[in-house]
């Protein structure tokens, strides 16, 4: 294939790439091939959903006929995928869970296997059976060759830092894989009106505001000082918390009698252990991002197939105050190497 060079629009550092249409764009960053992947791709089975009884709705989730999918990432620039399957199923009983997790990574890993140099996926993983999920996340590395795994926000209500979970997170960490966090909103709002009305709050703050309240528990409540190994990736940017990070810090000088658990490190010091994807839409909400976590922790998302954003490659190379070398870990580089995919 032919690497396209677009040396007007694409920025410093002879950064650029373009590909006319129906050919799949080859990203270049100072004259280098960057192998892009995106964290943030969602799949679906109507199978398993079938099992909890829901409806299968949207075609663009399924695998079994990539096409579109594929012709999307190759007018995106995006090479690699890891898929993941948001979760419908924590309140599935266990014999269910089982099934149903099983029917997934098998399809992941079927998914996967057919087109090798394109996808990776995470787990999925029954969450609400802290134990079976551990054993899943193993399975789902070592017998299917999945890439880690992805969860929600918080499990029927219960949050992430539960005690409950440990035993997930400790596996986790013992096996060095990435654990993609995916909100899937703020169910106990949704039950009064305060997210009703024009502009679905219910998605367009829920989600963002679910993921700021997962990761200020596992934060807080001293999860990450408890598997400082472990290597987490929020969704949309961590949602608010890295907009507003130093609130968090603040917190433990403006009121210290009220902190009930002692941290390792100042609470802003832990977004710099964790990663963000991309999905943040201005140049400007990705500087101020980096700022916060560091650019070693920034990965790219798109969201496929829900349609926030098709121009997530030339977001990162347009957005301001980012070096070549920094722009090629966001672009692909931190994420394969977090994955496992060779470049
Ligand atoms: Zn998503």
């Amino acid at each position: 294939m032919i690497a396209f060079m677009d040396c007007g629009a694409g920025g410093p550092g002879g950064i650029g790439s373009a590909a006319p249409a129906g050919r799949h764009r080859e990203v270049v960053v100072s004259g280098k091939r960057v192998k892009t992947v995106d964290v943030h791709a969602h799949c679906g089975l109507p199978e398993a959903m079938a099992l909890m009884g829901l409806p299968f709705t949207t075609k663009a989730l399924l695998m079994a006929t990539p096409a579109d999918r594929l012709r999307a990432m190759d007018a995106q620039g995006i090479d690699v995928e890891a898929l993941s399957i948001n979760p419908f199923w924590y309140g599935a009983d266990r014999d269910v869970a089982e099934k149903l997790i099983r029917m997934q990574n098998e399809s992941l890993a079927e998914a996967c296997a057919a087109h090798p140099d394109r996808f990776v996926a995470f787990a999925s993983v029954a969450l609400q059976h802290p134990e079976l999920a551990a054993q899943q996340l193993e399975e789902g590395v070592k017998k299917y060759g999945l890439r880690g795994a992805a969860i929600g926000g918080s499990v029927e209500g219960a949050e992430l830092s539960d005690a409950r979970f440990h035993p997930f997170w400790a596996k986790a960490e013992s096996l060095g894989v990435l654990i993609f966090i995916h909100p899937q909103g703020t169910a106990e709002l949704e039950r009064t009106t305060r997210l009703a009305g024009n502009g679905v709050l219910t998605n367009t703050i829920g989600n963002p505001l679910e993921t700021t309240i997962a990761l200020s528990h596992l934060i807080f409540e001293g999860t990450l000082d408890r598997f400082p190994g472990l290597k987490i990736c929020a969704a949309h940017g961590g949602g608010y918390l890295p907009s507003y990070a130093a609130r968090s810090d603040s917190i433990m000088t403006t009121f210290p009698q009220r902190i009930t658990k002692t941290l390792k490190k100042k609470p802003t010091e832990y977004l710099r252990q964790l990663y963000f994807d991309s999905i943040v839409f201005t140049g400007e909400a990705l500087r101020h991002l980096a700022a916060e976590a560091g650019p070693g922790q920034l990965v790219m998302g798109t969201d496929y197939p829900y349609p926030w954003t098709s121009t997530s490659v030339d977001h990162i190379l347009g957005a301001p105050g980012f070096s070549d070398a920094e722009r090629a870990a966001m672009l692909g580089g931190t994420a394969a190497a977090l994955l496992g995919i060779k470049t």
